[in-house]
């Protein structure tokens, strides 16, 4: 869940705070070169307009002069000499009615304040002149400057000084001449001109401005590119399965959720499957491990092509695919899944490999259903979960299966229930000592007699009452749970062993059961010895049993730590040698006391002669090397004969008893 909003953190930080972040910048910029451009070209009409109200206040300096010796229409009238053709004055009432005049034009008063209110004096337009009154801005700087755009689209003169001369603005213009005369008001006009010169600054720093917004803009381009590449890289590389270079298992969950939960897709029915190849270990041992990362290469490439586009498909682990496939029911699915078996069966064309399946099936959705209760909602489903069952589903055939694909049901999930119990169950179960140590014993055959024991656990649980080890020991066996058990049992027997010896009861040697877990340990010798000293026990009278599939690990660190417990005085057996897959090897390389044969040996009627066979070449066998035989699973008397006959030492079976409370062993012990 964390992964998953990371990378959408990382989508999302990606492209918009920088998008964003570029257009503010963009915007202030704008905003400073407009209003840059905005005050130069005030700056530059304001200049013009002092200029012209400068010159009024001369004029009227000289009127009011004028007027100590004369009237003041006689004193405006003198002034006419000294004006140009395009300079006028006009005397109005204080209503704006005009008295005087030189020229034919007057100020249009109505029109003032569409034009210009400078610091502190008015400019009038003339009422003959046509002011274009669309601006709604009421700048006549803007209007400069369309002007100015025009006279430059319009320029069809290659003469640039010509250009530059011309006027862009050549209006009249009135303002009032400040001068003190009761009951009149004296206004002056001249023309305002703006040269194309003037305005030239202003275009260059609108091309200027035009030009770095584009510049901008190419560069908010390149940097939002190149942010959806790098976010897009960033994705990809989440999603990689380094190994396959496929995609990988969050991609697989995130994928899968968002198909199953697409509306389009509710009415589909889907599977959860998970795709095993066998043994890969083997292959990879075998051929190496490039060929084997050769082969899961291939294995999604063939995915790839197989898997449509409302399916998707990961590796999970080592050689375990985890598929979403749609399908139209479960025998549609089985047939798939099978085909797709035989094609990735043939991807190495000369080297063997198998498969195996387990399938999950989703139903469609709950609206798509007539009995809608039963249907868990799409978005509830826990992919990752679905898948675990399908593998509980492929793990549950049966090992001589020739299906090779298997539908989760009822049974597995009574399977998978029962193990989230257990693992529930444990810790508190081990804290309330409901575990309890049970012994069978083991007789000498001919003396009929118990020579030893075996410590077995039983889970005596106040919920579900006794608990056989089947049950359990294989969940422990996968949480790890079992080496915590082992402790347990082992700590169990030693302090059995010194309590027997403090009262002075008849006492064997008892075995007790070490998973194949402890020996990753390297350190095990000495806990278990420590273990067993803490209570006092005499380390000849246990004795500690290794299950044959221990000695396919890493033999090295096995003989070691074996070498070390017999150095401390403990015996060392072989459990269940015979099931599954033997190896005299393990007999040649490792220096145990006591073999174990599996009850294998002695179960089916058909087998029987070839079996006692075997049995006896192995006691002649294990005697050559100096072991002891200790025969398990025996239930009937002319087994106990063959094997008295064959010189095996040991008989552990139901025909001379069953694993049993210390109690009723203790009783047993009284009558040997
Ligand atoms: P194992 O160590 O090979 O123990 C022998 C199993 O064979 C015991 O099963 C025993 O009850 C059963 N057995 C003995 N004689 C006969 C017989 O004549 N007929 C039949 N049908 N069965 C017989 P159990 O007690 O159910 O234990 C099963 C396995 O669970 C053990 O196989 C051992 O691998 C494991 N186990 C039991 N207790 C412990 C323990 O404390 N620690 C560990 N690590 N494993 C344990
Ligand atoms: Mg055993
Ligand atoms: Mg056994």
């Amino acid at each position: 869940m964390h992964r998953k909003n990371n990378i959408k953190k990382i989508s999302k930080k990606g492209i918009l705070p920088s998008v964003l972040l570029f257009l503010v910048f963009i915007g202030i910029c704008q905003g400073m070169f407009l209003s840059f451009v905005i005050s130069f070209a005030g700056y530059v009409i304001d200049s013009k307009a002092s200029n012209f109200y400068d010159r009024a206040k001369q004029i009227g300096q000289i009127i009011e002069t004028n007027t100590r010796d004369m009237e003041l229409s006689d004193a405006v009238l003198s002034m006419k000499p000294y004006l140009s053709e395009q300079e006028d004055i006009a005397i109005t009432d204080e209503n704006g009615q005009i008295l005087l005049q030189f020229g034919h034009t007057a100020p249009d008063f109505n029109r003032a304040d569409q034009i210009s209110i400078m610091d502190n004096y008015v400019i009038y337009p003339d009422v003959n002149t046509e002011i274009p009154t669309e601006s709604t801005l009421n700048i006549p700087y803007l209007e400069l400057l369309q002007r100015s755009l025009d006279i430059m689209t319009e320029n069809k003169s290659d003469n640039w000084d010509e250009w530059l001369g011309r006027n862009i603005i050549d209006s009249p213009f009135w303002t009032e001449i400040p001068i003190q005369a009761d009951g009149f008001r004296i206004y002056y006009k001249d023309r305002i001109t703006l040269a194309a010169r003037n305005a030239l600054y202003i275009m260059e720093a609108i091309v200027l401005d035009a030009v770095l917004l584009v510049i901008f803009l190419i560069i908010l381009f390149i940097n939002v590119l190149s942010s959806v590449l790098t976010q897009r890289r960033i994705v990809n590389l989440y999603y990689l399965d380094t190994t396959t270079e496929g995609k990988n298992w969050l991609y697989f969950i995130q994928r899968s959720n968002k198909i199953l939960c697409r509306l389009r897709n509710a009415g589909n029915t889907y599977a959860v499957v998970n795709l095993h190849m066998d043994r890969f270990q083997d292959y990879c041992a075998c051929y190496g491990n490039r060929d084997g990362e050769e082969l899961l290469k291939k294995m999604n490439a063939f995915l790839q092509v197989n898997i449509g586009r409302q399916e998707t498909f990961a590796r999970f682990a080592a050689a375990d695919f985890g598929l979403l496939l749609r399908c139209q029911d479960a025998q549609s699915c089985e047939k798939r899944i099978k085909k797709l078996l035989a094609e990735l069966t043939g991807i190495p064309n000369d080297r063997i490999i198998s498969f195996h399946a387990g399938i999950y099936m989703i139903s469609p959705s709950a609206r798509h259903q007539k009995s809608a209760e039963s249907v868990q909602p799409r978005r509830q489903l826990d992919v990752n979960q679905l898948y675990h069952y399908a593998n509980a589903a492929r793990e549950s055939l049966p090992e001589k299966d020739t299906k090779h694909i298997k539908l989760f049901d009822d049974e597995i999930l009574q399977e998978q229930l029962w193990k989230r119990k257990v693992e529930d169950m444990m810790e508190p179960a081990l804290l309330n000592r409901e575990f309890q140590i049970y012994l069978q014993p083991k007789y000498n055959p001919i003396s009929q007699k118990i020579v030893s024991a075996e410590a077995l656990v039983r889970w005596i649980s106040p919920t579900d009452g006794l608990i056989p080890p089947g049950r359990f020991i294989p969940i422990f066996e996968d949480n790890g749970f079992i080496t915590r058990l082992d402790d347990y049992m082992i700590g169990a027997v030693a302090k059995l062993q010194s309590e027997w010896k403090i009262q002075g009861k008849k006492s064997v040697p008892v075995s007790v059961n070490v998973s194949r877990a402890n020996f990753t340990k390297e350190n095990l010798a000495d806990h278990i010895c420590q273990l067993i000293d803490s209570y006092g026990a005499d380390h000849t009278l246990i004795e500690l049993e290794v299950t044959e599939s221990a000695f396919f690990g890493d033999k090295e660190m096995l003989q070691k730590i074996i070498r070390e417990l017999k150095s401390y005085g403990f015996r060392i057996s072989m459990d269940d040698f015979g099931a599954g897959y033997s190896s005299l090897n393990s007999l040649k390389d490792l220096p145990v006391d006591v073999l174990k044969l599996d009850m294998d040996f002695f179960r089916g009627e058909d087998t029987k002669k070839r079996g006692e066979i075997v049995v006896k070449e192995t006691i002649r066998l294990a005697k050559a090397l100096k072991m002891q035989i200790v025969a398990e699973g025996i239930e009937r008397k002319e087994q106990v004969e063959f094997l008295a006959a064959e010189g095996c030492d040991m008989i552990q079976g139901y025909y001379f008893a069953k694993p049993m409370p210390v109690s009723d062993f203790l009783e047993r012990m009284e009558l040997n």
